[in-house]
């Protein structure tokens, strides 16, 4: 037995062969160059390489191979486009990956109900685009969309910039399609907009991160396409400003924000002006900027954020602002924002905090935060960014890249989020990187629930072992 209580090499050479016998040499990666690039996503944790990257194109090979993956007890990693940043998608020791990259592609657009089925594997952009095609929209957007999979957003339910106007991925999903750890298949693929005939079972496999069954297929809900809109960039004297804002925007714009994006000066003065990640559509200096795009309802739109903007400006709400004239002008403004996704480079080893809290409260747990990072001599940089609407901030804090720069910080951080009753992540996941931070935002009945399922579903934890739980290792 090794590590992780998995048979011996040569059980597990007896166990690929008959994998490869269900999937045919393309659906089964061996040699070690194809395999070490399934090792790991975007989160920085770098994984094991694989013991095979298994390439099922259906829901039935899915099932015979986790059905034989169950009868050896080896441990599977579901991946999509591997884009994810809580470790999720990285395979731990002994393990084998199941990629949904053969599973790809829409199955059909119904304009009429406005619904789109397609594969898991299937990227999130192409779905958009098929959306697009039919005059509809799917509303999930995230920067990663030409990679991510419609699997992985479901896994993880992804949120993204439009989360204030059409929520998370959860609400935007209609029927799915999940094979359980045994082989067995759930699939509900109906286009039901009202279905109370007992549990909605598919809500178990949103944000469950692969460790209750994988994904094979969805049917999401499509809205109407409104390609329209009118974006600001306003600089604001502090994030309490932001709020006033927001609640002005709702009474005057209701469900048409499609966008309300906060940066605080530390990210700004870092993307503008340390680094050349982004040109200052504003001059001077500001206590906070805030990105406002609203759907357009007639081609006066420009006009109504205008007079918003001068009604805020007057009552000294605003300081400053841009509104964007031009497609180009849109796409300037948005990369400041966007320049998130390219600091990495620049700002060194970091930890990028995802975290949650009341919208009301997102201004002063980051004064929180900064003076608590403050007092820390392991943190040497903060920047702060996020979606003010939902009261997610990502703070990514720069250290020496020491494992105990690391646990102080984190423990620092999840320490005040405890006292502020948030969340260890808002959208991007627990994955492996923060399940053993998960305690400090869920109650040991809640947890113990949580448990519960999994045993109930995977009772063999070969499921993303350590995912979520730090003590499902199988
Ligand atoms: C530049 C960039 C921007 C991003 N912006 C956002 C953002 O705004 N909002 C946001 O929420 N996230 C964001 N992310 C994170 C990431 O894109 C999302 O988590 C995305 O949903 C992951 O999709 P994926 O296909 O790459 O999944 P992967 O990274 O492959 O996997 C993610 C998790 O889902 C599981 N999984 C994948 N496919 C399946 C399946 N078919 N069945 C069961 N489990 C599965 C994996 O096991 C893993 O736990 C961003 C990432 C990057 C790199």
């Amino acid at each position: 037995m090794d590590r992780t209580g998995i048979q011996p090499d040569s059980a597990l050479a007896g166990a690929v062969t008959e994998l490869a016998e269900v999937l045919g040499p393309k659906g089964i990666f061996t040699q070690a160059g194809d395999r070490a690039r399934y090792a790991s996503d975007q989160s920085g944790l770098v994984g094991d390489t694989p013991v095979a990257v298994l390439r099922p194109a259906s829901t039935e090979e899915v099932s015979r191979v986790l059905a034989i993956c169950s009868r050896h007890r080896i441990g599977v990693v579901p991946q999509g486009g591997r884009t994810g940043l809580s470790g999720g998608a990285c395979s731990p020791q002994d393990a084998v990956v199941l990629s949904t990259e053969r599973m790809s592609g829409v199955v059909e657009v119904d304009r009429e109900a406005m619904t789109l089925t397609a594969w898991a594997g299937t990227p999130l952009e192409a779905v958009q685009e098929a959306a697009r095609a039919a005059d509809l929209d799917y509303p999930v957007d995230i920067g990663a969309r030409g990679t991510a999979t419609i699997g992985g957003t479901i896994a993880t339910n992804a949120g993204g910039i439009r989360v204030l106007q059409h929520g998370m991925t959860r609400p935007n999903v209609l029927g799915l399609e999940a094979v359980l750890a045994d082989g067995s298949v759930v699939s509900r693929l109906g286009k039901t907009v009202k279905d109370n005939s007992g549990f909605d079972l598919k809500q178990l496999f949103i944000g469950s991160e692969g460790t209750l069954g994988v994904v094979t297929k969805a049917v999401l809900q499509l809205r109407r396409h409104v390609p329209q809109s009118a974006l600001a960039l306003f600089a604001l004297p502090d994030h309490a400003s932001a709020l006033v804002c927001l609640t002005a925007a709702r009474q005057r714009f209701g469900s048409r924000i499609r966008a309300f994006e906060g940066m605080w000066p530390d990210y700004w003065n870092f993307v503008c002006h340390q680094t050349a990640l982004a040109t200052a559509p504003l001059a001077g200096q500001h206590g906070f900027y805030l990105l406002v795009e609203i759907e357009a309802a007639s081609t006066q739109t420009e006009e109504e954020l205008e007079a918003f903007f001068a009604d805020l400006f007057e009552r000294g709400v605003f300081e400053d602002g841009v509104l964007a004239k031009s497609l180009a002008e849109m796409r300037a403004l948005w990369s400041v924002r966007e320049a998130v996704g390219e600091v990495d480079d620049d700002f060194g080893h970091h930890i990028n905090f995802d975290i949650g809290v009341s919208p009301s409260a997102l201004g002063n747990f980051c004064d929180a935060a900064d003076s608590v990072l403050a007092e820390l001599p392991e943190a040497v940089g903060v920047l702060k960014v996020g979606h003010v609407g939902d009261g997610n901030v990502h703070l990514l804090v720069a250290h020496d890249g020491s494992a105990a720069a690391e646990e102080r910080i984190e423990a620092a951080i999840y320490g005040l989020l405890r006292d502020w009753q948030g969340a260890v992540t808002a959208e991007h996941g627990v994955g492996r990187i923060k399940a053993r931070w998960l305690g400090h935002c869920r109650t040991p009945e809640e947890l113990a629930l949580m448990r519960g399922l999994k045993t109930q579903m995977d009772p063999l934890g070969i499921l993303n072992p350590s995912v979520l739980f730090r003590d499902t290792e199988i």
